[in-house]
């Protein structure tokens, strides 16, 4: 049995995320994306996409990075799509 590390729940279909050399367990993908999606800078929302990292901050899309003063940023998507 394992315990979610957000909730606390002990549930037996629990699952673990590996990521950046740590182990962290949860028991349900709302539980993983809560502790461990960064929060938009500009709006607050979860960034559970791709999102927009500049430097040491994170944006849910590119108009919240040019709210906050990023410049040159375009979402990857769009960027993509237009090679
Ligand atoms: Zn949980
Ligand atoms: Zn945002």
């Amino acid at each position: 049995m394992a315990v979610c590390e957000t909730c606390g729940n002990d549930y037996d279909m629990a699952f673990e995320v590996h990521a950046q050399g740590a182990v962290h367990t949860f028991d349900s993908f709302q539980c993983a994306i809560h502790a461990m999606a960064p929060i938009c800078e500009h709006c607050g929302a979860r960034v559970i996409g791709h999102g927009v990292q500049s430097g040491e901050h994170w944006y849910c899309c590119a108009h919240c990075a040019r709210q906050e003063g990023s410049q040159g940023i375009v979402d990857r998507v769009m960027a993509g799509m237009s090679g």
